[in-house]
């Protein structure tokens, strides 16, 4: 095939799509670390800064190596266009520069990302754009959140920690008839187990730091859209803005991309494992999975995702103190809050992920203090359920 035809299954794409070979045909991709690029004449430089010729002019906007990756990214998500980001929140910042001004409102659905409730309730405020929080799962409650003056919705479905889930397709539809656009984050699921656009989303946002790259080696973010003129305010905003990728973060997570569809098919095998493991075990009084069939998001999970991802939590038999003594009785597993790496993580989210909110948030959010989480890694899931148990099968600790 042509290593660019874009449409070729994702396993394909996942490894072909994006390559351009240069004369020294190499089989590899190549990093093109360079700020800048030179032109052949003085006219053919006015043509490219014109834009009137396409080409390299400077590393800030145009990097082969950064296009190879979004273009390999845009083609998973079944779109034509991206742009790369230095971080996930640098995306979320240039989606807001981009799209919104003063007088605008978005509305946010509860259990975002906390640096982008942070970003949306702390900064974009100063500039009076105005966020409302609506709960993930409540068409109803979106359906009133919009108003005239609302441009966008933006959501993370499945949600973190509890893997709630949102109906993409009926969010669309109300966008749609609100004049608004939807904006999903798609960092748990990937393009390999849900593709936002292809339910009716207009815009894609990555933080390439989790699964993309998938070994926690580099930060980075991506816009993905199928609308031309959403693309290019993006291109403008970030070419003048500024937060650009790196090439050598876009070659890793280019290459990061090759494994993808293998490595999200193990995470979800791996978590569907230890999800079970938990649900059996009788220290355990509730486990949040959406690949449980008595899990709430379930159904619609099975619906609209090719797989139920690599995020599980579960609250146990008691407090914090209990939480931390599972956490703290694993030798193996990460003590990390990140998530979407090789190596399995653990954290409590109401001491860390979830701290800077109040009690009383938290607890409407379902995040008890015997709550913890685990993104699941690719290491046997047997020795992931061994750490595990190291914790769960000790009687409680006494509280001092
Ligand atoms: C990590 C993360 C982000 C932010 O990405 P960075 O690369 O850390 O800036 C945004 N959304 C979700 C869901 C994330 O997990």
């Amino acid at each position: 095939m042509d290593i660019n035809d874009f449409s070729a299954d994702p396993e394909t794409l996942a490894v072909r799509a994006g390559q351009q070979r240069t004369g020294e045909c190499e089989h590899s991709d190549p990093i093109f670390a360079t700020s800048s690029f030179i032109f052949s004449s003085a006219a053919d430089a006015a043509a490219k800064f014109s834009e009137t010729v396409s080409g390299n002019v400077y590393s800030r906007f145009t990097n082969p190596t950064v296009r190879a990756f979004e273009q390999r990214l845009a083609a998973l998500e079944g779109a034509t266009y991206c742009v790369a980001t230095a971080s996930g929140m640098a995306a979320i910042l240039c989606l807001a520069l981009a799209l919104l001004k003063a007088g605008d409102r978005i509305a946010v659905s509860t259990g975002v990302f906390g640096s982008t409730v942070s970003l949306f309730n702390k900064i974009l405020r100063r500039f009076e754009v105005q966020p409302d929080f609506v709960p993930l799962t409540d068409l109803d409650a979106w359906r009133s959140a919009v108003g005239s003056r609302t441009r966008m919705l933006f959501v993370e479905t499945p949600s973190n920690p509890l893997g709630e889930v949102a109906d993409l397709a009926a969010l669309a539809t109300i966008a749609r008839e609100a004049d608004c656009l939807l904006v999903v984050d798609n960092v748990y699921c990937t393009p390999v187990l849900q593709q936002p656009l292809l339910l009716g989303a207009d815009i894609v946002v990555h933080s390439a730091t989790k699964y993309l790259d998938g070994q926690g080696r580099c930060v980075g973010g991506a816009l993905v859209t199928a609308d031309e003129e959403i693309h290019d305010s993006f291109f403008n905003t970030l070419r003048t803005a500024g937060p650009a990728m790196s090439p050598f973060n876009a070659w890793v997570f280019h290459k990061g991309l090759e494994t993808l569809p293998l490595r999200m098919r193990a995470h979800c095998e791996n978590a569907d494992t230890v999800a079970r493991y938990l649900v059996s075990h009788p220290a355990v009084e509730r486990v949040y999975y959406p690949g449980l069939v008595d899990h709430p998001g379930h159904a619609l999970a099975a619906r609209q995702q090719q797989g139920f991802g690599g995020i599980l939590s579960f609250d146990l038999a008691g407090g914090r103190d209990r939480a931390w003594q599972v956490i703290d009785a694993t030798r193996m597993l990460s003590i990390t809050a990140n998530l979407g790496d090789a190596k399995t993580t653990i954290t409590h989210p109401a001491s860390t992920t979830h701290s800077r909110i109040t009690a009383k948030e938290r607890a409407a959010a379902g995040i008890g203090e015997a709550l913890v989480r685990v993104g699941v890694g690719l290491e046997s899931p047997a020795d992931i359920i061994t750490d595990l148990a190291r914790g769960l099968d000790r009687p409680a600790r006494l509280s001092v």
